[in-house]
């Protein structure tokens, strides 16, 4: 039924959508970029990366020729790193098959890293002109709303991709179809207060007829982790210590080295400011930062000052702690290096938006 509604879907599409700078001549490397970028992030905050990003990596072959440094560095603050580690990868792989374009089947693209069914299907659709339905968060909560399905399993998952996979078939326009029902659910069918009086499909659908679009989509109330850190940024002359994430969270970044609020501060250094607090959010996680900066006293009473010394001391910090380990020594931790950096050379290292924010205000 939602096929009988194509042709007025399709004319609200083309009056009433946003332009999006990878709507303009799509491409498989475009579109790709572009729905990775968009998982998890705003609209609006992906457009300048998204427009960055092309300029500096326009091909599959310049992204897979830049360092890992060079793409966090490119990703910083559009958070959930491992999309640009994924994207990298991807296109290192392709590159040294001789590939510079991606593969235009869609089981091809499913078997790359990072590219999972949606986003091959917006591919596909998009930049190839083929038949494969996009179900995305926001097809699926207008489809939850449209059939009036009070919960949403793989059961109704299945039914709208065997469902919308069909419909697409009969459509000329795959892409502008996708796109359309993308930018409908974004646009109209909005998480709260959807704008039913102008959507060009509420004639058939049921929760609307039923008055029931605040209810569905239930929303699921997320358990959300919450906990307060010092953040140690150890001052000697005119560096700070760095820590760089080789994995878990943060992997391919470089922060300061973190130990819970409840913690006395090091032994040795003494606090000579404290920043102002932020705030750290990463999936469920919510993570009150203290930046303090730290400078050693009196060097007589730390005996040598160097980076041996001051490495190991937060390592032995950290350790007694139960904090990160410095150096991958032990079995079953977080392994980190570490580096005496000036705020200049901070200027090209990937650092996590809080980090970058504290970095700033350090004057870097
Ligand atoms: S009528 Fe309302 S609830 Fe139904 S699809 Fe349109 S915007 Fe969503």
């Amino acid at each position: 039924m939602l096929l009988s509604h194509w042709p007025s879907l399709k004319k609200w599409f083309l009056l009433e959508s946003m332009e999006y700078p990878w709507g303009e001549n799509p491409t498989g490397y475009s579109v790709w970029i572009s729905e990775i970028m968009l998982q998890q992030t705003q609209v609006k905050a992906v457009i300048p990366y998204f427009l960055a990003w092309m300029r500096e990596y326009p091909s599959i072959e310049s992204l897979a020729q830049a360092s890992e440094e060079e793409v966090m560095r490119s990703w910083e603050g559009l958070g959930y790193y491992s999309r640009a580690r994924n994207i990298h990868k991807t296109s290192k792989h392709l590159f040294s098959l001789g590939q510079k374009e991606l593969p235009k089947k869609y089981d091809e693209l499913l078997a790359l890293p990072g590219i999972g069914p949606y986003t091959a299907a917006a591919i596909c659709s998009i930049a190839f002109g083929l038949p494969h339905a996009v179900l995305d968060a926001n097809v699926k909560r207008l489809c939850q709303r449209w059939g009036a399905h009070e919960d949403w399993t793989a059961r109704e998952e299945k039914l709208w991709t065997t469902r919308l996979d069909s419909i697409i078939k009969d459509i000329s326009e795959p892409g502008l179809f996708n796109c359309a029902l993308m930018q409908l659910g974004q646009l109209v069918c909005k998480k709260s207060n959807p704008q039913c009086e102008i959507c060009p499909v509420s004639i058939n659908c049921k929760a609307y007829q039923q008055g029931r679009t605040a209810e569905i989509p239930k929303v699921k109330k997320k358990s959300v982790k919450m906990w307060d850190s010092w953040a140690l940024i150890y001052r000697s002359e005119d560096k700070i210590l760095m820590e760089y994430r080789d994995s878990g969270i943060g992997r391919g970044l470089w922060s300061f080295p973190r130990i819970s609020k409840e913690e006395p501060l090091p032994r040795g250094w003494r606090a000579l400011m404290e920043l102002k607090p932020l705030n750290h959010a990463f999936t469920t996680n919510r993570e009150r930062l203290y930046p303090v900066v730290l400078e050693r006293e009196a060097a007589e009473s730390m005996g040598t000052l160097g980076k041996g010394v001051d490495v190991a001391d937060h390592g032995l910090l950290a350790a007694e702690r139960g904090g990160y380990i410095p150096g991958g020594s032990l079995p079953g931790v977080v392994f980190s290096t570490w580096e005496w950096v000036s705020l200049d050379q901070l200027r090209d290292r990937a650092v996590p938006a809080v980090y970058r924010r504290m970095i700033l205000s350090l004057g870097g």
